[in-house]
């Protein structure tokens, strides 16, 4: 099989802050669609990333693609299977937020830690033209959170609430990863591993989360995310 293996824009680029098109459902079996998801699982895939979407090729449709596959170097971060997602809606079930370090492919060698919701509703289309009616939890949701904020124009810069905590993936292996690890751990333990359990918390202050939640309003479409080691 041929592999297309595309561009991936970086911030500056004016496409990245654009609102991307809704796939009419009729087209997705169309092969221009049906590529562009190739294309898109390609360049994911090649780049190392736990998802892409699809503005990030320069490509303004409401499409994304999510695969996070066992990796030594990310075992706190749960395994979500390939996943399309097309024309996705979401919801969030609750006020729980969480402080996770993301990164991303249009922001090369940068990270930093943004509030995301632990608890999302996500209906979607699959590439069959399937619907999808999906609760996602903990660091799944954030990455369907900074997946689907793409495809609204928003970069998880836009979520940093302390812009202090940004630095080069040198620098939060040096100095930050192990504390990280150490919480997020914890916190995949209780949130994703046993998703029934109800006692979830951020260890976040208040006020943090306040200033978050207003971030969130000032964006009612949204969504949102963050990554975790892994590049999104
Ligand atoms: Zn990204």
């Amino acid at each position: 099989t041929d592999m297309s293996v595309r561009e991936i824009l970086h911030v500056g680029h004016p496409l990245l802050r654009e609102r991307s098109v809704e796939v009419p459902p009729g087209d997705i079996r169309t092969s221009a669609v049906q590529s562009l998801i190739d294309d898109l699982i390609d360049t994911m895939r090649a780049a190392n990333g736990a998802g892409i979407a699809s503005p990030q090729i320069g490509e303004m449709f409401r499409i994304t693609t999510i695969e996070v596959n066992d990796n030594p170097r990310y075992p706190y971060k749960p395994r979500i299977p390939l996943t399309v997602v097309i024309n996705p809606v979401v919801e969030f079930l609750d006020d729980e937020l969480v402080e996770v370090n993301e990164g991303c492919l249009s922001v090369p060698n940068m990270r930093g830690n943004v509030m995301r919701h632990v608890n999302i509703r996500v209906r979607f289309l699959d590439r069959d033209g399937n619907e999808h009616d999906e609760v996602k939890r903990g660091l799944t949701a954030g990455t369907f959170q900074h997946e689907i904020d793409h495809l609204d124009g928003f970069l998880f810069l836009d979520r940093v609430h302390d812009t202090r905590s940004l630095t080069t993936w040198e620098q939060f292996e040096r100095h930050h990863r192990a504390a990280f690890v150490e919480r997020i751990t914890e916190f995949v333990a209780r949130v994703e591993n046993s998703p029934e359990a109800t006692e979830v918390h951020s260890g976040v202050p208040a006020d943090l989360l306040r200033r978050a939640a207003r971030r969130y309003a000032s964006a009612p479409n949204a969504a949102i995310y963050y990554g975790l080691g892994v590049t999104e």
